[in-house]
């Protein structure tokens, strides 16, 4: 007897192709904006070899899947990332890594930096530490591909449904806010 699949069904398989497709080709676009890019060469050469699990650096945003913010950002550095990350192309995810991503870290009270990147971009996944190692990260981007794996990773569906929320709190920032729109 054949069993045909209903559309849901059908649905929920081509979902978990193209999740398990997505998890395993991460292409990183490394914005180094704080001390800790320092871990990322060693992260990506030959002694921790990230590519071994499926995580390789983009040349440009539009090859990128996911943005990975170094640390510190200061606010002339912001608008550069925010154009970065809506050149990217869905789905994509953010990465913050370093505790100056979480909360400011020890630039916490710089009348110059962000204090918390997830107001300003949808965050999937923070890595802390100052600065975390390159294990460290590694286990940050086993845990991303876990959500995107689960279909858990939807800081850019969120950012899509909330664009108007973080265009406030961008803007609060960026004084001299002269972008293109959001191209989606
Ligand atoms: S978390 Fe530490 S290493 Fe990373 S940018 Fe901040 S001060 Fe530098």
């Amino acid at each position: 007897m054949n069993y045909v699949l209903n559309d849901r069904e059908s649905s929920k398989i081509v979902e978990f192709i193209k999740n398990f497709a997505r998890k395993n080709s991460l292409w990183v676009l490394a914005y180094g904006t704080g001390c800790g890019a320092i871990e990322i060469p060693p992260t990506m050469t030959s002694r921790y070899d990230a590519e071994r699990f499926s995580v390789r650096g983009a040349a440009t945003p539009r090859q990128a899947d996911v943005l990975l913010i170094t640390g510190y950002l200061s606010v002339k550095t912001l608008k550069r990332v925010i154009r970065s990350y809506e050149q990217m192309q869905d789905p994509k995810y953010v990465i913050g890594f370093g505790s100056c991503t979480i909360n400011g870290g020890m630039y916490w009270d710089s009348y110059n930096t962000i204090k918390q990147l997830d107001l300003y971009l949808p965050v999937d996944v923070y890595i802390n530490g100052c600065m975390p190692r390159p294990e460290a990260v590694l286990a940050g981007f086993a845990k991303l591909q876990e959500l995107i794996g689960k279909g858990e990773a939807n800081g850019w569906k969120h950012y899509k449904e909330n664009l108007e929320w973080y265009r406030q709190n961008q803007q609060k920032l960026i004084k001299n806010w002269k972008m293109p729109d959001y191209n989606w």
